[in-house]
């Protein structure tokens, strides 16, 4: 499910003024365009002046040939164009009746009305189960008039009234309805206002039954262009009127409440995914039981550690570290202490190793340790250094072990089999040669 943009339903056809231009001046515009509404610029800011304030101005006898500055019209709230239209919802509320939709550089794209709103609604994937019937219980939706009302007290009610239309009445059934166009049309031919509201009223009048879903009633009005339902009993008598703002409401909150369940759901999909790649790409990257880099790993952060030394035109050393002895110890105390001392010696070579240096466990009771931007005499140093703590470790269980080194340096041409190979030669040296030492590629 997907909302759709504000681009997408904004009505673009729309009229506007400069802020200095008269009142008439802009009326003119709206009647000769048959538009409800004008936009009036403002520097930044947006009004807008609509049939209601006309018939406000009437009513007041205010001077049209005064400036659009003088009448204090209303700023109307701005979205972007590519936000989506939920951004709109919490402005279409009972007191705001239009957005200005704008473009990325603050200009003039397009209005959102209810109208746009709802054609932009899905009714396929919403209240299906929903009924006018129940909606008219919510509270007082009626607004009718009987068909001998004059029209001009029409106008005097509509302005005290936020509704935008009437729908007119013979006996309780519904024969028409006087919305704001009517207005405009009446205004336009300067009628006799005097005359019943039947003269002027727009004739028949579309219903539907309080039976209907509100997935009925939505597609009503996206079909019809409505802006209201009028709802209708089984006798034809009128029931009530149900504005598109009010459908609007409702059906976007409940729409907003599945899209959380969804969102919920998802984030918790999300969230597990995320643990579950977590842990495989732990798995793909560590030993098991040392928690150290494994060989994949440790060959994947040569190349990039020789990438940056290549860079940055350092040095790089390696050492190669094999346990003494292990096999008597694995022998005289079992293969479960044997995999402590290799949990315990993992550990005291993080402990002695900078953060950045990388420490493999490249099998059984080797470790291969790259050490970035160190030079081969520091790394035979950081090897000695190595040698000791562990010499000096106590081992649980056991008492004292100890390791020997082979060390070799990384050269320009960063061949890391070739690297390993000559540490490799080193540590067999420095068994061969009585074993708790450290050998450099030097010494062979
Ligand atoms: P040297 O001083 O020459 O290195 O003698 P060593 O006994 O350490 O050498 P060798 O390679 O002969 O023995 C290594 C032993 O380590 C053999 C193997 O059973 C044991 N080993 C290898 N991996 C593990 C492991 O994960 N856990 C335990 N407990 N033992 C292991
Ligand atoms: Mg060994
Ligand atoms: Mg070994």
């Amino acid at each position: 499910m997907k909302f759709p943009s504000i681009s997408e339903i904004a009505t673009t056809e729309v009229v506007s003024t400069d802020i200095n231009q008269s009142i008439a001046n802009a009326m003119k515009i709206m009647f000769s365009h048959e538009h409800r509404n004008i936009i009036v610029l403002d520097g930044d800011v947006f009004r807008i002046l609509t049939v209601n304030d006309i018939l406000n101005i009437k009513a007041k006898n205010i001077d049209l040939n005064i400036s659009l500055k003088d009448l204090k019209l209303t700023a109307v709230p701005i979205v972007k164009k590519d936000k989506s239209v939920l951004h709109t919802l919490e402005y279409l509320s009972y007191n705001i009746e239009y957005i200005c939709a704008v473009n990325d550089d603050g200009s003039l794209y397009g209005l959102i009305t209810h109208t746009d709103v709802i054609s932009s609604v899905d009714p396929d994937t919403l209240m299906d189960n929903f009924y006018l019937n129940d909606f008219l219980k919510l509270g007082k939706r009626a607004k009718w008039i009987n068909k001998d009302v004059k029209t001009q007290d029409l106008f005097c009610d509509l302005l005290h009234n936020t509704s935008d239309s009437v729908i007119v009445v013979e006996n309780f059934k519904p024969i028409g309805i006087f919305t704001t166009k009517d207005v405009i049309r009446v205004m336009k031919q300067d009628d006799d206002l005097s005359l019943a509201v039947s003269n002027y009223m727009s004739s028949p009048v579309d219903t539907i039954t309080k039976n209907a879903s509100v997935k009925e009633a939505l597609e009503f009005l996206k079909n019809k262009h409505y802006k209201r339902v009028v709802v209708v009993d089984e006798e034809g008598n009128i029931s009530g009127i149900i504005s598109q703002k009010e459908l609007i409401s409702l059906t976007y909150s409940k729409w907003v409440i599945l899209m959380k369940e969804y969102q919920e759901e998802l984030d918790k999909i999300n969230t597990s995914l995320l643990h579950k790649n977590k842990k495989y790409e732990q798995l793909a990257s560590k030993d098991s039981l040392s928690g150290l880099y494994n060989r994949t790993k440790f060959l994947e952060l040569y190349e990039a550690s020789y990438e940056i030394m290549r860079q940055r035109e350092n040095e790089m050393s390696l050492i190669i570290m094999d346990i003494d002895n292990f096999k008597i110890i694995n022998d005289t105390y079992g293969h479960n202490i044997g995999d402590k001392v290799i949990i315990q010696i993992s550990q005291a070579l993080l402990n002695v190793l900078r953060s950045i240096d990388i420490v493999c466990r490249w099998g059984g009771e080797e470790f291969v340790i790259l050490l970035p931007a160190v030079n081969f005499d520091n790394a035979l140093a950081i090897a000695q250094k190595l040698r000791v703590y562990i010499q000096e470790l106590e081992i649980e269980n056991i008492g004292r072990i100890t390791a020997s080194f082979g060390v070799s340096k990384v050269k320009k041409d960063g061949d890391i089999n070739a690297v390993i190979d000559r540490a490799d030669k080193a540590l067999y040296l420095a068994k061969a040669s009585g074993r708790n030492c450290v050998k450099a590629e030097t010494d062979l």
